[in-house]
């Protein structure tokens, strides 16, 4: 049963559900929909002649040495004999562990990434290991290894084993098909085998996308989509909202107090929200604008508009760090206007919650910031009549739906503005969102400088973090982005708490701070406020820090390992810098070997800053299975589909579910529920 929950599958205790749960995943279905990142080819033994420094390889041997370096840190190596070949296998801060490893003597399979040490001998870092000298030694897998995208510390075997069983129980009571049957090939049990234990070959095809597999469980979603926007069309057809009609002109006041004055591309948004403002028709308006583009102060200008019309705004973020942050910015602005902004999210102190519960519903806060927990709670506001939505562009048929509710008089529905820094090619967002308006800020607030990008070789790195030192000492503050790796035991790629580690070491004078997804919200809270505050120089950290974080003062990045981003997701990391007027600069590290896409991403991030040039080479350049995934950052807004890459598949999903509604309008409801089922729970709540 799709339905069935995670803690009835195979390893999955108390501690794993719980974990599942924080990533949104409840049942087999979420599971199941929890689609690898990559692949990896452990179905053969690479031949001695084909091993390859830098190449991902497999091979059997015995342990015919172990050793425990002396060393501050400990280091344990291992000597693997085999066939033809010697190589040593590091494992590094083992110590707790080191009863774990093989002794000498052991039979094993291992899987990694091919290095040279220094003294030119083969090496493993960290190799995913089976042992071969039980009774019945595991044969070579006959399907490829998927690679997923990491929920917490879970280990990828325990995902693995989970979704396996999964996969087994969906085959034995398969979900019913819902999509006409003429349209597809392949049944969902058949798409979702296909895409978890895939067969050698079809890597490439399932990573970009392209895979029947793939294709066939975007259709289904988009349909699904569309049949939600047609309900929510049909609901809103008639709908009405107030007219907001400022009595004072606070907006005015607002504008005067700022320290900069609006570029022509803002007054123009600004004035497409106000007149949407004032009309007695909910608003529905996307912002789209790059990063740095200046998008936060037009969402200030609405809520004071709204405030002065007497009603209150609701202000969305899709993480506390992004929430805080909007409150840090919106706060100073509103507040000496007499208009109270509070901040409310999941870890607030439940004090502070239910004292801003209060003013929620006795309309005293007039602005309230917070993540979409805004919606989830039991939150009763006395006269909504304005809802933003920060970095998100995913049209919101939800949060219009939610809104129904949350609208205090009968059928009066608050006014909608979503902003997004992911750029969406406009006729792309007309034609799937339909009555969305669009507005877009093209140009960048006067006075930045494009920021310096540069492509320099892993080799470097000492080199490049003495520059980096030195410019901290005279006041810069800099980012260094790891990438996280906690995905793969065999992914080879720099460690963010060993690089923050190594820095400290390297310059004890340095202020430097650590973020990423494992602390715990308040932590990594300290730790941005104390970046933002400058009280620390150099903020390590992983893409945690990709979307919206505003440190103008922070003017330099090193990106480690840039050759494994996507052209999107480097741009919106690099975008965290050149958001004041001093120059910046952003240092691209990549490590050998790079890939003909990598190279050509390299080039093209460092020739553009145009967010939507970029977005459109990702798609072409997206070399498979060597990207991070977006929906490892956890803010994908889709669970298969992918707006841009799945263009394709749009104009069929709308045909497809005007056929539903009329042939089998019995399948709409079960549809929705499939796939936004988890979105859908608090509007209905
Ligand atoms: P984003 O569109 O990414 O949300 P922000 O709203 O955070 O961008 O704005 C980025 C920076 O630009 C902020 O520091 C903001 O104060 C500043 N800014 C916004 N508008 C202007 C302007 N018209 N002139 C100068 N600086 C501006
Ligand atoms: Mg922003």
């Amino acid at each position: 049963m799709p339905t069935t929950p995670i803690n009835q599958l195979t390893g999955i205790g108390p501690a794993a559900e719980d974990t599942l749960h924080k990533t949104g995943i409840f049942t087999l279905w979420d599971l199941l929909l929890h689609l690898p990142l990559r692949y990896e080819d452990r179905t053969q033994l690479t031949p001695s002649h084909l091993l390859q420094v830098g190449q991902l390889i497999q091979v059997e041997g015995t342990i015919s040495r172990c050793q425990e370096l002396p060393s501050r840190r400990p280091v344990h190596l291992l000597t693997l004999q085999g066939d033809g070949f010697s190589i040593a296998l590091r494992f590094l801060n083992y110590a707790k562990w080191a009863h774990i490893l093989p002794k000498v003597g052991t039979r094993i399979r291992v899987f990694g990434q091919l290095n040279r040490d220094m003294s030119g001998e083969l090496t493993l870092l960290h190799p995913n290991i089976v042992r071969l000298d039980g009774r019945n030694p595991p044969a070579l897998p006959d399907t490829l290894t998927a690679v997923y995208p990491s929920v917490g510390t879970l280990k990828q075997g325990l995902l693995r084993k989970a979704i396996n069983d999964g996969l087994q129980r969906l085959k034995q009571a398969p979900p019913a098909e819902l999509l006409p049957q003429q349209t597809h090939q392949l049944s969902l049990v058949q798409a979702l085998t296909a895409i978890h234990l895939a067969r050698p070959g079809d890597a490439i095809a399932l990573t970009i996308g392209s895979h029947p597999a793939v294709q066939r469980l975007a259709l289904e979603e988009l349909t699904a989509q569309q049949l939600l926007a047609m309900n929510a069309r049909a609901a809103f057809a008639n709908s009405r909202a107030i007219a907001l009609q400022p009595t004072q002109d606070q907006c005015a006041q607002l504008t005067a107090a700022l320290p900069f004055s609006l570029t022509k591309g803002q007054q123009q948004v600004w004035q497409d929200i106000q007149q949407d403002l004032t009309q007695a028709h909910p608003m529905h308006r996307l912002l789209q604008g790059d990063v740095g583009s200046g998008k936060t102060v037009l969402a200030a200008l609405a809520a004071v508009h709204a405030a002065s019309s007497g009603v209150q705004t609701s202000i969305m973020a899709p993480t506390e760090i992004l929430a805080e942050q909007l409150h840090a910015t919106l706060a100073p602005w509103l507040e000496p206007l007499g208009i109270p902004c509070q901040l409310l999210t999941a870890s607030s102190k439940a004090a502070d919650k239910r004292k801003a519960l209060v003013g929620i519903s006795d309309g005293s806060i007039h602005v309230i910031v917070g993540t979409h927990a805004l919606f989830q709670e039991q939150v009763q506001y006395k006269n909504l009549g304005l809802v933003v939505v920060d970095e998100q562009h995913r049209f919101g048929v939800e949060q219009r739906l939610a809104l129904k509710n949350k609208g205090t008089q009968e059928s009066l529905i608050p006014h909608l503005l979503l902003m997004t820094a992911t750029p969406i090619p406009r006729t792309l967002a007309m034609s799937f969102y339909g009555d969305l308006n669009i507005s877009s800020l093209t140009e960048r607030p006067p006075g930045r400088q494009p920021i310096e990008t540069v492509v320099i070789p892993d080799a470097r790195r000492e080199a490049v973090a003495d520059r980096l030192a030195t410019a901290c000492q005279k006041g810069t503050q800099a980012y260094w982005v790891c990438p996280f790796i906690v995905e793969s035991e065999t992914f080879d790629a720099q460690n963010v708490s060993d690089t923050a580690q190594w820095l400290k070491s390297r310059y004890p004078a340095l202020r430097v701070g650590l973020v990423h997804g494992q602390l715990s919200g308040k932590e990594k809270d300290k730790q941005m406020q104390a970046f933002k505050a400058g009280m620390l120089d150099l903020l390590v950290a992983t893409t945690v820090i990709e979307v919206g974080v505003n440190v103008p003062n922070a003017t330099l990045m090193v990106i480690d390992n840039s050759e494994r981003y996507g052209l999107a997701q480097l741009h919106q990391l690099r975008g965290r810098v050149g958001r004041g007027t001093g120059k910046s600069s952003c240092v691209l590290l990549y490590k050998h070997p790079v890939s003909e896409t990598g190279h050509a991403r390299l080039e093209a991030i460092r020739n553009s800053q145009d967010g939507f040039v970029l977005a459109e080479q990702d798609l072409h350049l997206r070399g498979p299975g060597e990207v991070l995934g977006t929906r490892q950052t956890g803010l994908s807004e889709w669970r298969v589909a992918d707006l841009l890459r799945d263009t394709a598949l749009h104009q069929p999903a709308k045909l497809m579910a005007a056929q539903i509604a009329q042939q089998n309008p019995e399948h709409v409801q079960p549809l929705i529920q499939r796939w936004l089922g988890n979105k859908l729970r608090f509007v209905q709540a």
